[in-house]
């Protein structure tokens, strides 16, 4: 894997933009494998949409790629909101690849993979529609919070320019479709309470620790009034998914 771009493809464009779209595009369709499969290409879908998409020929599997100049913030830029949430609640969005790339030396900095399951409806924040005098007005576009997935779910591929070997990044990802569910509900309180478990940062924990949490789980989730029970319920999930053991008395612990 080469993890320069080919600084050709965007002499023909003007704006930096245009440029990094168009380089980072070819470098996905050229370097990438697929992290389900482990099939050594993927196929670039061309076609009209804003997004970069790609297609594994052997598993089908879907994924779309979102790149940036130097870090993301905590938010990523997507496109319609409303087919976001649809895509969502048909349990047919894409894989995401997100990456962060050096300018001027054009080259991949970091990539992560999330796995498609990893996507919630929490995690998606529709922005203001597009105002009166906009080509498109009253469109709605949306932002990822990428900073609220658990970070079981960024995957990295790249870290800091090095290239980590593809069987391990096939082997996380494989680790984490235990967590895949399409009822998307359940999804999102799975993916908040482990992010919380996460947020512990330590291998043993009680139940009191993650209901430390129980504002910011019902902040996310206002239709909801037992947070609590609803705590003690995803931590069962996980127990049952193989992420967590059991230990009595309200003591928990995160398996390796
Ligand atoms: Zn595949």
């Amino acid at each position: 894997m080469d993890i320069h771009f080919d600084v050709t493809l965007g002499e023909s464009y003007h704006s930096p933009q245009q440029q990094a779209r168009v380089m980072t595009e070819a470098w996905a369709a050229s370097n990438m494998y697929c992290v389900i499969c482990g099939a050594p290409h993927l196929q670039s879908l061309k076609n009209n949409k804003p997004v970069a998409d790609l297609l594994c020929p052997k598993c089908h599997n879907i994924f779309e790629l979102k790149s940036h100049s130097g870090p993301f913030g905590g938010v990523i830029a997507d496109g319609s909101y409303n087919t976001m949430m649809a895509r969502l609640v048909d349990d047919n969005n894409p894989h995401l690849f997100v990456m962060e790339y050096k300018r001027p030396e054009y080259m991949v900095e970091n990539l992560w993979i999330i796995p498609k399951y990893f996507f919630t409806p929490e995690i998606i924040i529709k922005r203001l529609p597009l105002g009166p005098n906009a080509k498109r007005a009253g469109w709605t576009g949306c932002n990822i919070a990428w900073k609220s997935i658990p970070s079981k779910g960024k995957i990295p591929i790249i870290k800091r320019g090095d290239v980590i070997d593809p069987q391990i990044v096939c082997e996380k990802v494989a680790a984490t479709a235990t967590l895949a569910t399409t009822k998307i509900n359940a999804r999102g309180w799975l993916m908040d309470v482990l992010y919380c478990v996460e947020k512990l940062e330590k291998e043993d924990f009680s139940l009191q620790d993650v209901y430390g949490y129980t504002d910011y789980l019902q902040k996310r989730h206002q239709d909801n009034h037992n947070v609590q029970p609803k705590i003690r319920q995803q931590l069962q999930v996980l127990r049952d998914k193989g992420y967590l053991e059991f230990l009595g008395g309200g003591k928990y612990r995160i398996k390796r």
